[in-house]
């Protein structure tokens, strides 16, 4: 029998659960982790997250400590096999249109002690490691999560209203609801080497992309002491064939130069099948797929974890406002309809790239040589690697656009700074804004403030004022997650297109 009832269960303390949990602990809803590991998976993965990420860490709470452990990137380069500069493309490694450096390098384990001991501050957040999922079972009004204690082999059951998904690649939950992955025509493997070394290296800070056949190949610094490299394995190669340190210092040495082996500390050495798929649907009913259980990605442009991070600040504060009876259930649907085209286009251009880096033969590092220097030209390209910006959500019932010019609606509003100092996230710290170049009205005021809302106002000569007149809108209504909902030319038709 059912032992509890919770408002939600999360399956998976990854960074995507994590996420999940602490964003819908602050906005008050309690909820139950179930991990199937006591302590965080200790070896390295994840090395870079966006500026539109970093906001999210914000929210988590978390910014400053993630500060300590990150170091901000210069941006891209890609090159030939002799490591000559066939293209650059710059970040603002200070504080971009999200108030922070464009791209932030890390190491995977480091972040996700932090977003453990996050959680842990939330009492409404229960998290119990060393349970396995066993089976997710939809019931009349609420579904049931079976699971086992691995340290006592007992069996337990707990009733939710809604259960997320969070379980990584191999998600028990995504065949619970009968979702497949679909293949996105992309399989690589790739060898992962992760060296420590207190010696400088005198790199370009940035990410080194290899374009080369032969062996395609990433480095990039991930930390004062920490660097990463990832090659391409020819047929037939695996990670024990580099186990021998001569052998792989003969991949690496290009980058470390006259440093003597001795200073370098092999930290991990790994085979990963790097994969594009997209899973077919993403919800059944009360079961919500997020991350790596909804899409996986070739790290190239280094934007998995980040996708599962975007997934969650999405649906958190639509599960927030459904379970608090100020949203219905139906918008639900806006989860898939809005996360699953933009994971898609991420996955896209994260192909794009490898193949940029791999394909060709000879012939393709013949035009590599011509064409990686106009790449800033290919749209989505340009804006991600370039300004940081990703890709405006579809139209949903809570993306309200026009069909045609879609405007500033599904885009992120910049973190600008506003008239009093502070950045936006910190005014509207979670919950809905009204972002106008004019003062409401005492009416609207009033209205504005019943429901809950924030008034944001983008004076002469601002950035959010800037931003809405490039946009061709003097108003627009900004979610909590940020993505604008609707945007328009006066505040009035900004109430006319609110719909819910
Ligand atoms: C080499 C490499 C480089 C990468 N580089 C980047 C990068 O630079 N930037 C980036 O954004 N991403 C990168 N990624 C991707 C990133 O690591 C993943 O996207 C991220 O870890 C996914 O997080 P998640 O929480 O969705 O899933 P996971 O991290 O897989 O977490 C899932 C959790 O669910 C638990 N679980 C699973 N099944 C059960 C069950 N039945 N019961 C209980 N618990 C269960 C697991 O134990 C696990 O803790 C990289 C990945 C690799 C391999």
């Amino acid at each position: 029998m059912p032992s509890a009832h919770v408002p939600v269960v999360i399956v998976g303390a990854g960074p995507t659960g994590l996420t999940a949990a602490t964003l819908l602990a602050r906005y008050g809803v309690e909820c139950l982790v179930l991990e199937r590991w006591e302590g965080v998976y200790p070896q390295p993965r994840a090395v870079h997250l966006d500026g539109e990420i970093r906001r999210i860490l914000d929210r988590l709470g978390v910014g400053d400590e993630f500060d300590a452990i990150s170091r901000p990137a210069l941006g891209l380069r890609l090159v030939d096999r002799k490591l000559r500069v066939l293209a650059e493309f710059h970040r603002n490694p200070t504080g971009g249109r999200n108030g922070y450096p464009d791209a932030n390098m890390f190491d995977q384990p480091e972040l996700e002690e932090i977003l453990r001991a996050a959680v842990k501050r939330h009492a409404d957040v229960t998290v119990r490691g060393d349970v396995e999922v066993t089976a997710v079972v939809p019931e009349t009004d609420g579904v049931r999560v079976d699971f086992t204690d691995r340290t006592t082999d007992a069996a337990e059951s707990v009733r939710a209203r809604y259960v997320l998904g969070c379980d990584g690649a191999n998600s028990l939950v995504r065949t619970s609801i009968g979702a497949s992955m679909q293949d996105l025509n992309f399989e690589q493997r790739w060898l992962v080497v992760d060296v420590a070394t207190t010696v400088e290296l005198g790199q370009w800070e940035g990410v080194h992309q290899v374009c080369d056949p032969a062996r395609a190949a990433t480095y990039m610094r991930i930390g004062k002491t920490r660097h990463r490299w990832e090659f391409r394995l020819g047929p037939g190669e695996t990670a024990d064939d580099y186990r021998d340190i001569e052998r792989l210092h003969g991949l690496i040495r290009p980058w470390t130069g006259t440093v003597p082996i001795e200073e370098l500390e092999l930290v991990r050495l790994a085979d990963y099948t790097f994969r594009a798929q997209l899973a077919d649907r993403w919800r059944a009913g009360r079961i919500f797929l997020l991350g790596d259980a909804a899409h996986l990605t070739p790290p190239f442009i280094g934007q998995g974890m980040g996708a599962g991070l975007r997934d969650a600040a999405n649906l958190t504060w639509k599960l927030a406002a459904v379970l608090a009876g100020d949203l219905p259930a139906r918008v639900l649907a806006t989860y898939e309809a809005e996360r699953k085209p933009h994971a898609r286009t991420m996955i896209r251009l994260a192909k794009a790239t490898g193949v940029a880096m791999t394909d060709g033969g000879e012939l393709g590092n013949l035009l590599r040589r011509l064409i990686t220097p106009h790449l800033h030209r290919v749209p989505g390209f340009h804006a991600l690697v370039t300004d940081g910006v990703t890709p405006p959500l579809r139209r949903s019932e809570l993306v309200v656009r026009p069909r045609l010019l879609g405007g500033r609606a599904g885009s992120l509003v910049p973190n600008a700074v506003l008239d009093e100092g502070r950045r936006y996230d910190d005014v509207a710290a979670g919950r809905y804004a009204i972002v106008t170049t004019v003062q409401p009205g005492p009416a609207q005021y009033g209205e504005i403030r019943a429901r809950g809302w924030v008034v944001v106002t983008a004076g002469p000569g601002t950035e959010l004022r800037r931003w809405l007149r490039r946009g061709g809108a003097r108003a627009a209504l900004v979610r909590p997650d940020g993505t604008v909902q609707c945007a328009a030319r006066d505040l009035t038709r900004l109430y006319t297109a609110y719909a819910p």
